[in-house]
């Protein structure tokens, strides 16, 4: 039988992401060497430190190379102190924003699990407050819409600004496709760990906000066609106090583009760290996998940066690709990642500063991958 072939485009970006990003291909080298697979990377170089030396984000042709030639892409993350485009924008952006708008990942999908023996840094201490399975939901986030519109301005007079508006987007195309895709993720999943029941929670600001009013008005509609799935409503700001009160009333938040990307950076805390958090940009056509986090540059170059949630992205596409490709042995590899991750953490010997250990980066990494188990 001839080797199943995938390329995928690896984009380690800026600061951290340069040090996490390699762990991923790592993995996918491992589970190539496993059996009938073979990966193909394009490495694209990228992002502030990139645009410092070359005067432009990434190379001419890169976003093409993602668009026409590859099954995924992997990203670290993109930004640096001081690599600002002369618009203001931060350099790196044109990188995600482009493949997110450009290849329509309408999608954000951000898990948060809290796995067996991960202890919290909350008041400074690190301790178990949440039990672990009590904490196991998906930030459903849309991605190519809300106030991340790339329709803002802002008004100068005598060189003084004056003025700035951002837009804040929702169409019905948006907002239904997004809120269909949470029902049918709640549909594949155990539902919310406190009462196994399947539950899209509708997250917005609808007493105020005419867009929210629509996302809850399309998400009525979508919600008859799933009457399996329970349908719940939750104000932004509430949301955030019952999101850290108790997490396991939920399995699937559905949310416009800036809610759904504040709130799954605090869903990240209840899983022990920004460290842990994967995501997953989806599409119709394309996919990009990428960590929660950014490039953290105080903790640049020195190898200590938790690479579990490049590694659960990892995962992630490994999930994607095996599915959309009918390739088991991707799918069972997936698997095997998430659980080489839990019993690294479990074991408690090998854990990056985060989790309260001082094993750096790049040992953690080869932890995960020499016990990964592949048939
Ligand atoms: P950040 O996510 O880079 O880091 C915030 C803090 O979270 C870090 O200082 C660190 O304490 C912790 N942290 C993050 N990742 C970690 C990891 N893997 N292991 C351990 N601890 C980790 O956010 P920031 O400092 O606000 O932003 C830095 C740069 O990254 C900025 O330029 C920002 O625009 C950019 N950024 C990029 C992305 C992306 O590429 N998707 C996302 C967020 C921020």
């Amino acid at each position: 039988m001839p080797k199943k072939r995938y390329k995928i485009a690896v984009i380690p970006g800026d600061g951290i992401g340069k040090e996490v990003t390699p762990i991923g291909v790592n993995i996918l080298e491992k589970v190539a060497s496993s059996g009938n697979i073979d990966f193909e990377f394009i490495n694209i170089e990228g992002g502030g430190q990139y645009y410092l030396d070359h005067k432009e984000e990434w190379p001419d042709g890169s976003f093409e190379i993602c668009r026409d030639e590859v099954d995924a892409i992997l990203l670290g993350a993109v930004g640096w102190p001081g690599a600002d485009l002369p618009n203001g924008n931060i350099a790196g952006a044109g990188i995600i924003f482009g493949l997110r708008f450009g290849l329509d990942l309408y999608a954000n999908v951000r898990p948060t699990k809290l796995y067996p023996g991960v202890k919290h840094k909350i008041h400074g201490e690190t301790k178990q407050v949440w039990k672990p399975g009590l904490v196991d939901l998906v930030t459903v986030r849309e991605n190519t819409e809300g106030l991340y519109t790339p329709i803002r301005g802002s008004l100068r007079r005598g060189g003084i600004e004056e003025l700035a508006i951002d837009s804040n987007v929702i169409t019905q195309k948006g907002a239904t496709r997004i809120v269909e895709f949470a029902f049918k993720l709640a549909q594949t999943r155990n539902g919310a760990p406190k009462d196994g029941k399947s539950r899209v929670t509708c997250v917005d600001k609808a007493n105020v906000l005419a867009g929210s009013r629509l996302f809850r008005s399309v998400y009525d509609q979508v919600a008859t066609d799933y009457p399996d799935v329970e349908k719940d409503y939750a104000y932004i700001d509430a949301y955030l106090q019952w999101l850290v009160r108790e997490p396991d009333w939920f399995d699937v938040s559905v949310c416009s583009n800036m809610f759904g990307d504040i709130s799954s950076d605090l869903a990240a805390v209840l899983a022990g760290s920004l460290g842990m958090a994967a995501s997953a940009n989806i599409g119709n056509n394309h996919a990009m996998f990428e960590p929660v986090h950014g490039s953290a540059p105080k903790h640049y170059g020195k190898n200590r940066a938790n690479p579990m949630a490049l590694v659960l992205s990892t995962s992630l596409l490994l999930k994607y690709l095996g599915e959309k490709n009918n390739d088991l042995k991707l799918q069972d590899a997936s698997v095997a990642v998430e659980k080489a991750v839990q019993e690294v953490i479990a074991e408690g010997k090998t854990l990056t500063y985060d989790l309260g250990g001082n094993t750096s980066c790049s040992d953690v990494g080869a932890a995960i991958v020499s016990r990964m188990t592949l048939e």
